[in-house]
């Protein structure tokens, strides 16, 4: 948690899906709200810790070039940050939450500008603190830890900055690499401009007489229309537009490629993936295994391919069709009191002591669910008011969806819930290598449950049809897209040129492979080459996506030893829910049952998704009859 001294402007918010709906906030019943009145009683208490906090930031600055001095000194430096990190935290949550409710209210603006005030204060204050420490000999902080116990509280902070011993240079050296951060991200502001502005919008006209333009965002829409035709056209239109661009396009991103070596090489690093993994201190190996085992399941994917082609009728399945949903969706209804009692239902196999906590989320209102007037949109849970409990903002429209939302924002409530109960406040915020596992195994065990009590053959083809998709796009497809970012780093650093010819060329051969091209287990049209410059990630991260296929694939496999083996399999998950950021994520996930380094949780998965196409089969075989 110390290591957001830094950002505490960007505060972790795990945002989700978009709706909003006019009602006013006053005619809403207390028992849908959140109570914020347990932070803070009233805005006068949270502005009494305001006023402490900022005269107490100054008492840090006492500290500057003191930390190497004595094991009291350093611990009462860190106390001090740490004590005023988590009422920082505290109030944020407050004022963040308040302005939510309606973003319309001038006064609870002023109250997060004060707060990001404070926060800019706090970051300055703190900044000489790291590298401080980091100058500290490590026989010295050996022997400070063995003369003040309190310590122990800190050594993961401490251990992490002295890990990044090895990569941090001189102070000159370091200023000038600094200076370089004002260009650094000029490629993603280059293909924002380009992609969200200037690129002409290409127009087609389809079946209906209707023509459309297609930008980034309606050609997700027009992707997934009924129409073959139409799709066909949608994709290839779409793709073509880009591909007209490709240099420019391949030079941009090759630009972004080149600055990532640049950063790593100079950073004493063997790879730009190695320095991005190095900050969660993940093994490189966790990558490469990821791709190694998505590869050696690649017929699982086939059969996925078969079922949509048998299910859509068609004589040959083409990458434009991929986006069709399997099955038509169908309409459930859900007031609140029944979501809750499907969740509560569902997420059982967790235990008593979690179905007793999300009674207690419920009970206790946590949770601030409808839409009203000047409400912030989407959805997310907050753990950061250690002390107090997590908080959830939704927006709730009657719908599965809304169920779904409730069920991933509570696995981020019960993951911080556990954390906090669990940790000291230095350790309870966990990596994002971990924090989609609890919340994507809640919506799992949602899934079976769903599909176990569905009313009708339709009702579980949907909810059947629609997991393997979410399978589809983000175990598979995310991975297709690590491999391609790893295959155009490799090829920088190796000193080898890259144009975006060789783009199209890399992409290609990677979408042939996992769609199974030669095998005719989907049509992979040549046009598809350009699909990475519409990919606005490889230029905004560097080796992040990979984390959406590991987050589901451990979570899916989570969910397959809890429902196989019961109890043991749970005891072990909490591991991670308790574990917050006492570990690092990679032994956090071995704890609990599961090594990322094997090929375990990718089998799990698979076997998962093979059980699900079991039963999708046997009901088309029923109706077939
Ligand atoms: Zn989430």
């Amino acid at each position: 948690m110390l290591k957001h001294f830094l950002t505490i402007t960007i505060f972790a918010f795990i945002a989700c899906n978009t709706f909003a709906q006019p009602l006013e906030r006053s005619k809403v019943e207390n028992q849908y709200k959140w109570n914020l009145a347990e932070i803070y009683p009233t805005t006068d208490a949270w502005k009494a810790d305001m006023d402490m906090m900022n005269s107490q930031v100054e008492k840090l600055a006492d500290f500057k070039g003191k930390l190497g001095e004595s094991a009291k000194s350093l611990y009462e430096a860190l106390k001090l940050g740490n004590d005023l990190t988590k009422t920082l935290y505290k109030a944020w949550t407050y004022a963040s939450n308040l302005s939510n409710e309606d973003l319309n209210i001038a006064k609870n603006q002023a109250m997060i500008q004060q707060m990001s005030a404070l926060g800019t204060k706090f970051s300055e204050t703190s900044a000489f603190m790291e590298p401080e420490i980091l100058q500290i000999p490590k026989e010295k902080i050996d022997q400070f830890f063995k003369e003040e116990p309190g310590l122990k509280e800190f050594d993961m902070y401490i251990n992490n900055i002295i890990r990044m011993r090895a990569h941090t240079l001189s102070a000159a050296e370091e200023k000038i690499l600094a200076s370089f951060n004002l260009i650094a991200g000029n490629q993603d502001d280059v293909y924002g401009i380009f992609n969200n502005a200037e690129k002409p919008a290409p127009k087609v006209t389809l079946s209906d007489g209707k023509e459309v333009e297609l930008t980034p965002a309606s050609y997700t829409r027009y992707r997934t229309l009924p129409n073959r035709e139409d799709r066909e056209k949608v994709m290839s239109t779409f793709f073509n537009s880009y591909g007209i661009f490709k240099n420019t396009l391949g030079a941009n991103l090759a630009g972004k490629v080149k600055k990532d070596w640049v950063f790593a090489k100079d950073r004493k690093y063997s790879s730009s993936l190695e320095a991005s993994l190095d900050r969660d201190n993940i093994p490189v190996s966790v990558y490469s295994t990821l791709i190694e085992q998505v590869n050696k399941n690649l017929p699982t994917l086939y059969r996925f391919l078969d079922l949509k082609k048998r299910m859509l009728g068609v004589d040959s399945l083409h990458y434009y069709d991929l986006y069709v949903p399997l099955v038509a969706k169908v309409d459930m209804s859900f007031t609140i009191e029944q979501g809750q009692k499907t969740l509560l239902n569902a997420l059982k196999p967790l235990g008593k002591e979690y179905v007793a906590t999300l009674q207690k989320a419920f009970n206790d209102r946590w949770i601030d669910y409808m839409p009203t007037v000047g409400k912030r949109s989407g959805a997310y849970s907050t753990g950061a008011a250690y002390d107090v409990h997590p908080y959830i903002l939704m927006n709730w429209t009657d719908d599965y969806e809304s169920v779904s939302t409730l069920a991933h924002e509570l696995g981020h409530t019960m993951h911080s819930y556990f954390s906090n109960k669990n940790q000291p406040f230095s350790k309870s915020d966990y990596a994002t290598f971990v924090a989609e596992i609890a919340s994507t195994v809640n919506e799992t065990l949602l899934n079976d449950y769903m599909v176990k009590n569905a009313k009708t053959d339709e009702e579980k083809l949907y909810l059947l049809g629609s997991y393997l998709d979410l399978l589809r796009t983000t175990i598979f497809r995310q991975t297709s897209f690590a491999e391609f970012e790893l295959d155009i780093h490799k090829k920088v650093e190796e000193g080898k040129p890259i144009t975006g010819d060789d783009m199209c060329k890399i992409y290609s051969d990677i979408v042939d492979k996992y769609y199974g091209n030669e095998d005719g287990h989907c049509v992979v049209d040549p046009y598809i080459q350009y699909e990475w410059a519409y990919i606005p990630h490889f230029l905004g991260y560097t080796y992040y996506v990979f984390q959406y296929s590991t987050s589901l694939i451990y979570a899916t496999a989570f969910a397959e030893k809890i429902v196989n083996e019961g109890q043991p399999a749970v005891d072990k998950y909490y591991n991670i829910l308790k574990g917050g950021g006492s570990k690092y994520a990679v032994d956090l996930i071995k704890d609990a049952g599961l090594d990322p380094l094997s090929p375990e949780p990718t089998e799990l998965a698979m076997q998962k998704m093979n059980k699900v196409m079991d039963q999708m089969e046997e009901i088309l075989n029923k109706i077939d009859k």
